[in-house]
């Protein structure tokens, strides 16, 4: 297995990832099973608030096991506070996860129910690093924002997102994304469960933040079905597409799960 090569099936998968990335089995790996009932409500936690400025959208990307919506992170005009966090945490990308089928794709579950994806929205700690890159090794580094998908009617705003796969069908292909606001992914109410982890995919640092959402948003099965069209080849290579990318939960270790409400 090369490095660049980690995926989702057998040979490549989440199993063997701790051959190239030992931190695979380190103390703090994300995602979790939430249970709710060990989660203690902390009343010192804020309520997290995001501000983000749609023209900071920047571009979507096909990076092979996934697609991103990038945006200009070259000062804080999106960002997140809240929680306990001690800075301001400023938007770099979103991604989704998901699964084979709509039964399961969530990386986090909530007392071992599997959402049918999960939305990322990943931010870094501005006030303390230079860049994204220097600050996805620190334990305070990284803030992430889990909104699980489930299964219902339509939804208009997943959809402008959808519409732009088209662009970027193969590994490596780019395309504008402008004018765009993800706190419109977001559930009508922002109650959260948080606790420290780490980046789901190699490299699997142990700098995440994580917040999340107790509420999901909705995704419809053909929304579910345009996820899983996207393409992990490269353009003129036989087609492959991403039909699973998510890790599977892991354990504890003693860490705790604090709750919003
Ligand atoms: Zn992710």
């Amino acid at each position: 297995m090369a490095s660049a090569n980690w995926g989702y099936d057998g040979k490549n998968g989440p199993d063997q990832w701790s051959k190239l990335y030992p931190i695979a089995n380190g103390n703090n790996q994300s995602p979790i099973d939430i249970k709710t009932s060990e989660a203690k409500h902390d009343n010192s936690l804020k309520p997290i608030s995001v501000s983000y400025n749609p023209a900071t959208a920047k571009e979507i990307v096909n990076v092979g096991h996934s697609f991103q919506v990038i945006f200009d992170d070259s000062d804080n005009q999106s960002v997140l506070k809240g929680g306990h966090l001690s800075d301001s945490y400023r938007l770099t990308q979103f991604h989704f996860h998901w699964g084979n089928s709509d039964d399961h794709g969530s990386e986090h579950t909530v007392d071992g129910v599997k959402y049918s994806g999960e939305l990322h929205i990943v931010h870094w700690n501005s006030g303390k690093y230079s860049s994204v890159t220097e600050a996805f090794t620190k334990t305070d580094g990284m803030a992430i924002i889990g909104v699980f998908l489930k299964v219902g009617p339509a939804n208009p705003n997943v959809q402008k997102v959808l519409d732009a796969l088209n662009s970027v069908k193969t590994k490596g292909k780019q395309a504008p994304f402008k004018n765009f606001d993800p706190s419109c992914l977001l559930p009508s109410t922002l109650d959260y469960w948080t606790y420290f982890g780490s980046l789901t995919h190699p490299p699997l640092h142990e700098s995440v933040t994580w917040f999340i959402c107790k509420e999901s948003i909705s995704v419809s099965p053909e929304q579910l079905a345009q996820l899983r069209s996207v393409l992990s080849n490269a353009e003129g290579e036989a087609a492959v597409p991403i039909l699973t990318n998510h890790r599977p939960t892991q354990p504890l270790k003693g860490r705790t799960v604090t709750a919003s409400f």
